[in-house]
């Protein structure tokens, strides 16, 4: 017997969840595509949030469905309003590394209240993207928890 509690446990459990082990796709767009179009692949892709590529392929910015939804309203023309004008952007944006710690990754997203974080890996040109965490890959990791007492 260890002597631990089981609070000890579960702690030193949650800090063997890392980013990387529970992190999805990413799906992304360019910075020079319409809301509309944005809208669209939303849609299409089963996502709650967009990562916003610039030309050279890394991140500019993220928009979720209530950045769409506000965009929506307004009497703009959506097939002519590009996403880079609406999006959150970079300095802005809150991103993961892989080697991250998925606690931590969860409490930004407590502290932000966001629903998504994009993973990123830091190169001299700027962020490239390789996945997606959201609060369902953290409740998966949670339930993944509840799995190996069984
Ligand atoms: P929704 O708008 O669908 O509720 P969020 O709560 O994730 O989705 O987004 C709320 C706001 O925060 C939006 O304006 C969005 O652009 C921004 N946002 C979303 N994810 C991030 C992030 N990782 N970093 C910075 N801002 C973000």
């Amino acid at each position: 017997y260890t002597g631990k509690s089981g609070t000890q446990l579960l702690t030193e459990n949650l800090k063997k969840l890392h980013v990387k082990e529970y992190q999805s796709m990413p799906v992304a767009v360019q910075d020079h595509v319409s809301v509309y179009d944005a809208i669209c692949h939303m849609f299409l892709e089963d996502v709650g949030t967009l990562f916003v590529l610039d030309q050279k392929g890394l991140l500019a910015g993220v928009v979720s469905r209530k950045d769409l939804l506000r965009a929506s309203i307004g009497q703009q023309d959506l097939t002519s309003l590009p996403i880079n004008v609406i999006m959150t952007r970079m300095p802005n944006v809150t991103y993961c590394e892989p080697e991250d710690l998925l606690v931590t990754v969860a409490s930004k997203l407590i502290s932000k209240q966001i629903d998504s974080l994009p993973v990123v890996k830091k190169t001299e040109a700027g962020y490239e993207v390789s996945g997606r965490i959201t609060k369902t890959n953290i409740t998966k990791a949670f339930v993944s928890l509840s799995k190996d007492e069984e």
